[in-house]
């Protein structure tokens, strides 16, 4: 018997769309029995449980490997990525085992790893497997990482304070190396090195699997495929292994209960396009302020909105963002808002079904911080955004998606008043995306982009192509 692995990062984000490759590997070659591997941390990011059991039930094929958890102290790190990285190096040894065990028993196509989860390349290596890597982001985002390492050795001042030092990609947008990665934006921190090893390992790989299509990130996806090559304009220091945009791949397992949520009934009842969806991903905890600043913004827009909200950060809570209880909505919102906007607004606490939000008639807009499944979800859907990036690599994909893209406006923070989004642009952006003729533009150009994902994913289109020249390489490999 065949297997292919798949070692994803242990968050919502990463492993869905992990699942989402299994899925599209097992229908290119359905005889394969596809393990993937789950870490199962000792400080869970967000709750995985329910959405794996989903799968389990719908998609037997594939099989979820539990490893077994390792002796951490979560209260001995500054913050979950910390957790989360060491994480990866500790449990190394059980992913030895694991690969060791199904190497003797199957024949192992090959791995494919996280970028975060480098530490098992050694072990693909030992035994002989092929190690590919999933990029969960985009293309544009991935030819910046292959970068960066030579870009950390281009500087010894904090990434974080180069607000007028740009990077210089061959067609890329002028980016400030401030908007790098909110974890290597200061150098000495123990999760920059470890990132920037992450970006690093990149280049070791037989290939890399990126999230998107061709015809969405043409320049990026140029400019990989020749520092490929080495022809033409190339990533500086970075041979770049053979890549394949085969997305974009959201969800298919349903998510429980999606329709039955109250969002989904209040959504009927309002008109067609009116509706502007706001909603931060898994991670996004915005500070009271915040909250009663984008409250104020709305109120004054006169739009129709349906908000999540989460609870804003405290130094008591877990270190988990994932697992934060609901809001006191009483508390954070100003007073009287939910009673003035009752008529044409919806305020959810902590998580709405996103994807079936997303495709329901009445949304008309989203404003996102510009996590890639939700760009991507907002793509498929047709649906323009507003971009408010506000961890990760979300400042790359922001520049991506206003200014290369066009795919979105952008909300823009105040600096001097710690980055805090007044009521005044919220008012203003929201206005621009649902009453507009640029946001008809952009609407327009989100829809374009939807028909070509669908081109892309249908039979003969350029991710079909992808995956049958990866499946080849398997093959050969
Ligand atoms: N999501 C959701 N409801 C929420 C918040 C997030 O369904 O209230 C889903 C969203 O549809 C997406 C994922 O969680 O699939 C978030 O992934 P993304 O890459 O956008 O951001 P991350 O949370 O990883 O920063």
């Amino acid at each position: 018997m065949e297997s292919i692995v798949l070692y994803p990062a242990p968050d919502r984000g990463h492993l869905i769309s992990t699942v989402e490759l299994a899925k599209l590997i097992l229908s290119q070659k359905p005889s394969l029995t596809i393990h993937i591997i789950v870490i199962n941390p000792p400080i869970k990011l967000g709750s995985t449980a329910p959405y794996i059991s989903a799968v389990s039930a719908t998609v037997p094929s594939i099989k979820f490997h539990h490893l077994p958890t390792v002796s951490m102290d979560p209260n001995s790190y500054p913050n979950s990525l910390a957790i989360m990285f060491d994480h990866f190096r500790l449990v190394n040894p059980h992913v030895a085992d694991l690969l060791r065990s199904l190497y003797r028993d199957f024949t192992v196509r090959c791995l494919i790893i996280d970028l975060f989860c480098f530490p098992a390349l050694e072990i693909a290596s030992e035994l002989n497997i092929p190690a590919y890597y999933f990029f969960t982001s985009g293309a544009s985002c991935l030819a910046v990482f292959l970068h960066l390492p030579n870009l950390y050795e281009t500087t010894s001042q904090n990434f974080n304070d180069l607000h007028t030092t740009f990077l210089n990609l061959p067609d890329f947008p002028p980016i400030p190396l401030s908007h790098m990665p909110v974890p290597i934006l200061f150098r000495n921190n123990p999760e920059c090195l470890y990132f920037i090893e992450c970006a690093a390992n990149l280049k070791k790989s037989a290939g890399i699997i990126v999230n998107s299509f061709e015809s969405l990130e043409q320049k990026a996806v140029k400019l990989l495929s020749s520092s490929s090559s080495r022809e033409g304009f190339c990533i500086p220091d970075s041979t770049v292994p053979p890549v394949y945009c085969i997305g974009p791949l959201t969800t298919t397992t349903s998510q429980t209960g999606a329709n039955m949520h109250e969002c989904m009934t209040w959504l009927d009842t309002q008109p067609s396009r009116s509706v502007v969806f706001l909603c931060f991903g898994s991670m996004g905890l915005l500070s009271k302020q915040q909250l009663q600043e984008i409250a104020f913004g709305l109120e004054r827009s006169q739009q129709r909105f349906l908000w999540v909200v989460r609870n804003p950060p405290s130094d008591n809570q877990s270190k988990d963002p994932m697992n934060q209880p609901d809001p006191d909505l009483d508390l954070v919102l100003p007073s009287g808002f939910l009673d003035r906007t009752s008529s044409r607004g919806l305020v959810v606490k902590s998580w709405a079904p996103q994807v079936t939000v997303l495709s329901h008639i009445s949304i008309g807009g989203f404003v996102t911080h510009c996590g890639w499944n939700s760009v991507l979800e907002s793509i498929l859907a047709g649906v323009p955004m507003v971009a408010w990036p506000l961890y990760a690599e979300q400042k790359l994909n922001k520049a991506f998606l206003v200014e290369e893209l066009k795919l979105a406006l952008p909300m823009n923070s105040e600096p001097e008043r710690g980055e805090l989004v007044s009521a005044a642009e919220v008012e203003k952006r929201v206005i621009e995306l649902m009453d507009s003729e640029e946001g008809d533009s952009v609407r327009k150009r989100v829809v374009k982009k939807r028909d070509e994902a669908i081109a892309a994913l249908s039979h003969g289109g350029s991710s079909r192509v992808a995956l049958a020249k990866l499946a080849e390489s398997w093959v050969r490999n």
